[in-house]
C-alpha cells in the first residue's frame, strides 16, 4: 500500500546517486553510428576532438553500463541534489480523484540555480572540460535556458563561457540574457560579426532574427578554430542524456520510500534529455524483463517530432555543419510555430530516445499549447509550483493517463517530470491569462516540405 500521510520526499545529500546511468549497451538492436556529414562515413572520436574533450566523448561512445560521477561534480550537485520528489494530493484533488486508486507524483526539477534539470549536465560538461585544460566553452542558446545553465556551472570551474543568442529572444528576452552575464558569460546576438558564418548571412540578410541552427553554426566555428576552446550542447547526445539519468535514479528510490511504482513514466520532449534522464532508469528494467512500465514522450501540436516526423538520418543543425543522427526528424530546415515552449521546438531528438520508439517502448503524443497551459494553471492553483511551458505539456499527459484510468476503473500510478519552472515565462501565463494564446498546428503541405529536405540516406540504413 502506498504511503498517503507524505507530500514530498527529500533525502540527504548523502544519497545522491554516484554514477550515471548509461543505456547504450540496453538498447535494443544493432546500434545506428552517426554519420560524417562530408564523407557519410560513421564519425569516430576523432572527429569529435576539435569540439570535445576526450573524457565526454568516450562517454558518448561508452558502453559501459554505469559511469562514475566525480566527487568534484557530486560536490556542486549538493546544492540542490537530490532534487524533491511529489505526491501530488491537491492536483488530484482538483481533478476529483478522490477513490486514490489513480496517483500522480513529479519529480521537481526547477529547485536548480538554473531553475531547470540542465545543470545536471551543464556542471559535469564545464568539470570534464576544466579538467582537460580547456580555458572556455562556446555555445548556442535560444531562450536561454541552456545558455544560463552553462554560464553558472562556467562560473563554478572558471571557464569563460561565449553564448550565441538566437537574435530575436536576445531583443525580446533581456531577462535571461542578464542572468547569463551575471553569472559572467559573453552573450552575442546571433547572426553576429565575430564568425564567417554569421558575416555570410548578416552580408545576405542584414535583417535576420538569427535560428537556432545558425547559432551552433557560430558557436561551433568558434570552438573548432580555437585549440583552447570546446563546445558544449545540452540535448540530444548521449552523454547529456546520460548525465541526466540522475533524475530517474533519485526517483526510484524516491518512489520506494512513497512504498508505490509508477505504472507510466511522462516527461517532454524538445530534444529528449530531461525525458531521458527520468525515463531510462526505468526504462533499463523493462529492456531487462524485468517491470512492465509504460513510457509516454509528449510534444507540442506544432513541433511533432515523435508523432508525425520521418525517422531517418538528419543534421543536427540548419546548416548541415554537424554529424548526421539517426532520429525521427522534421528536416533540418523545419522553423516551428513560435509556440512558448521555447525549449521544445527542435526538429530532431536523441537517437537513444527515437529508437525506443521505433522500437515501439515508448509512446508519443502531442497537444496544442491552449489545454498545456489550462493544466498549468491548475497546477499552479493547486500546488503552487509555476511549471515551465515545457513541462506544462508532461503534466498535461499525466493529468490525462490519470484520467483515463479513472474513466476505465482501472488503478493507475503517474509519474512526470516537472523539469523546469516558468518564472521567466511569464509573458506566455500573461498571453494565456488574457485569452491572446493560440493554438498553432502544423499543415500537412509545410511538413511534407519541410521533410523534402532530407539529406540522401545511407543505403543500409
Ligand atoms: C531545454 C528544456 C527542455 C527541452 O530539452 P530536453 O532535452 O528535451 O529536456 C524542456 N524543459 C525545460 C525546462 C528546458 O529548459
Amino acid at each position: 500500500m502506498p504511503r498517503t500521510d507524505i507530500v514530498k520526499i527529500v533525502f540527504p545529500e548523502s544519497d545522491i546517486p554516484t554514477a550515471w546511468y548509461n543505456i547504450l549497451p540496453d538498447l535494443p538492436g544493432e546500434p545506428l553510428p552517426p554519420l560524417h556529414p562530408g564523407t557519410g562515413e560513421p564519425v569516430g572520436p576523432a572527429d569529435l576532438a576539435p569540439l570535445f574533450p576526450e573524457s565526454l566523448i568516450m562517454q558518448e561512445v561508452s558502453t559501459e553500463r554505469w559511469i562514475d560521477i566525480p566527487g568534484e561534480v557530486l560536490d556542486v550537485f549538493k546544492s540542490w541534489r537530490p532534487s524533491p520528489m511529489y505526491r501530488a494530493h491537491r492536483l488530484e484533488k482538483a481533478l476529483g480523484l478522490t477513490s486514490g486508486n489513480q496517483r500522480i507524483y513529479y519529480k521537481w526539477e526547477g529547485v536548480s540555480p538554473g531553475g531547470s534539470h540542465k545543470p545536471n549536465t551543464a556542471v559535469p560538461q564545464a568539470f570534464f572540460n576544466k579538467a582537460a585544460g580547456t580555458n572556455k566553452l562556446t555555445t548556442e542558446t535560444g531562450a536561454g535556458q541552456w545558455g544560463s545553465s552553462l554560464a553558472y556551472a562556467c562560473a563554478l570551474f572558471d571557464l569563460e563561457c561565449e553564448v550565441f543568442m538566437v537574435k530575436v529572444s536576445y531583443e525580446q528576452k533581456p531577462g535571461r540574457r542578464t542572468l547569463m552575464e551575471t553569472w559572467g558569460a559573453t552573450v552575442h546576438a546571433s547572426p553576429s560579426d565575430r564568425t564567417e558564418s554569421g558575416r555570410k548571412i548578416l552580408a545576405d540578410h542584414p535583417d535576420s532574427t538569427g535560428s537556432l541552427g545558425i547559432a551552433i553554426s557560430e558557436a561551433v566555428e568558434i570552438a573548432a578554430q580555437n585549440d583552447d576552446t570546446h563546445y558544449s550542447l545540452g540535448s540530444v547526445l548521449n552523454h547529456v542524456c546520460t548525465h541526466q539519468t540522475i533524475i530517474g535514479l533519485e526517483a526510484k528510490k524516491q518512489m520506494d520510500a512513497f512504498e508505490d511504482t509508477p505504472d507510466v513514466v511522462v516527461g517532454c520532449v524538445g530534444g529528449g534529455s530531461n525525458y531521458a534522464g527520468l525515463s531510462f532508469p526505468y526504462a533499463a528494467d523493462v529492456l531487462a524483463g524485468d517491470a512492465k512500465t509504460r513510457f509516454l514522450a509528449v510534444e507540442p501540436e506544432a513541433c511533432p517530432t515523435l508523432t508525425r516526423g520521418t525517422y531517418a538520418y538528419d543534421f543536427g543543425d540548419t546548416a548541415g555543419m554537424t554529424p548526421l543522427l539517426p532520429m525521427y526528424t522534421l528536416g533540418h530546415d523545419f522553423v516551428p510555430a513560435p509556440v512558448h515552449a521555447g525549449g521544445l521546438r527542435y526538429h530532431g531528438d536523441a537517437p537513444s530516445l527515437c529508437g525506443l520508439v521505433k522500437a515501439g517502448l515508448y509512446e508519443a503524443k502531442s497537444y496544442p499549447q491552449v489545454p498545456v497551459f489550462e493544466a498549468a494553471v491548475m497546477f499552479a492553483r493547486s500546488e503552487g509550483w509555476l511549471p515551465g511551458p515545457e513541462p506544462a505539456h508532461a503534466l498535461k499527459g499525466a493529468i490525462d493517463e490519470a484520467l483515463a484510468a479513472r474513466e476505465a476503473d482501472e488503478e493507475r500510478v503517474v509519474l512526470f517530470n516537472l523539469c523546469g519552472h516558468g518564472h521567466f515565462d511569464i509573458s506566455a501565463y500573461e498571453a494565456f491569462l488574457a485569452g491572446k494564446l493560440e493554438d498553432l498546428q502544423l499543415s500537412e503541405e509545410d511538413l511534407a516540405a519541410s521533410l523534402a529536405t532530407l539529406p540522401p540516406q545511407p543505403a543500409n540504413a
